[in-house]
């Protein structure tokens, strides 16, 4: 069974709460706590080698949409990004307590 795995692109497993994450292309963060991983250096490039978690420190909200700043903990990096569909809103507002 465990030889059957594989790692579908864009699919993860959170590093933070452990939740098997679909992807879609758009998002890489967890719907769940919000954590996300630093692979990115400019959106969508997956240029980074980082690879560290992102934690969510910062929410803000712009015409009617919210958007998460996550930091890197390891190299400190910083990135906004929009509220996805299906995200657990209730993690979002701890995010800002
Ligand atoms: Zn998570
Ligand atoms: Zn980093």
């Amino acid at each position: 069974m465990a030889e059957n795995f594989k790692k579908v692109t864009e699919d993860f497993e959170c590093e933070h709460c452990g939740r098997q994450v679909k992807g879609d292309g758009y998002t890489n963060h967890c719907p769940k706590c919000l954590y996300s991983k630093h692979v990115d250096n400019h959106p969508g490039d997956r240029a980074s080698d980082c690879e560290g978690l992102m934690e969510p420190i910062f929410l803000d909200q712009e015409h009617g949409e919210y958007s998460v700043t996550h930091k890197c903990l390891i190299c400190g990096h910083t990135k906004r990004n929009k509220m996805q569909k299906g995200d657990d809103f209730e993690a979002v507002l701890g995010v800002i307590q």
